[in-house]
């Protein structure tokens, strides 16, 4: 049997157009199978992440085979991101990190003058301290192990001007800007955390 040209040619029209819709339409078609790809795509992210950005953190991950039954992928991404958010906030400064006495040959001139507290104003070599800071903790956050800027460290002082508290470098961490407000206790609920916002947007970008 001939077939026409005109034949042929819509065969590959429709055909293109079928493609086309169940290209188009593949996550709605082929549900089950993109749910789980999202899924795990967006666990292989997160511990990746995580990983890179706190590497001396041990996060436990037993929530990801906690919450395997949990139909709703979305659900089921939020329910772990809040679990390491916990995790996060609950970490504790490792006393092994705790700094000692500075000694003098880091030391400069006025250093000790200006460890004095004065009228709640910031030590004038401010700057100086934080980079000497930077050098001792190997540009990390403390607590969290983030890596550092300059312009991404805080200062947390251990024993705050209120307790009595001067600006020693021993009584000096440099943190990553979480982990101030975790310290400094500020509301966890109304505070935004640069850890929640990057593990959110890898959930909407898998
Ligand atoms: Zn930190």
């Amino acid at each position: 049997m001939f077939l026409g040209l005109d034949y042929i040619i819509s065969s590959i029209l429709w055909l293109t157009l079928v493609g086309i819709f169940v290209f188009a339409f593949r996550k709605k078609i082929f549900k089950r199978f993109y749910q789980d790809e999202s899924i795990d795509q967006f666990i292989e992210k997160l511990k990746h992440y995580l990983k890179k950005t706190y590497p001396k953190i041990s996060f436990n991950y037993s929530i990801i085979d906690a919450t395997k039954d949990e139909p709703n992928s979305d659900t089921r991404k939020y329910t772990i991101i809040s679990d390491i958010f916990n995790q996060y906030t609950a970490l504790s400064i490792p006393k092994n990190k705790l700094p000692t006495l500075t000694p003098k040959e880091l030391q400069w001139n006025e250093y000790v003058f200006n460890c004095e507290p004065n009228k709640q104003k910031l030590p004038p070599d401010w700057g100086k301290r934080k980079n000497a800071l930077l050098t001792r903790d190997d540009h990390q956050c403390l607590r969290c192990s983030k890596r550092l800027t300059i312009s991404s460290t805080e200062i947390y002082m251990l024993r705050s001007l209120q307790e009595g508290g001067k600006y020693y470098l021993e009584n000096l961490i440099p943190v990553c800007k979480d982990c101030k407000k975790i310290l400094e206790k500020d509301s966890l609920e109304k505070t935004v955390f640069k850890i929640k916002e990057d593990l959110e947007d890898i959930a909407l970008s898998s």
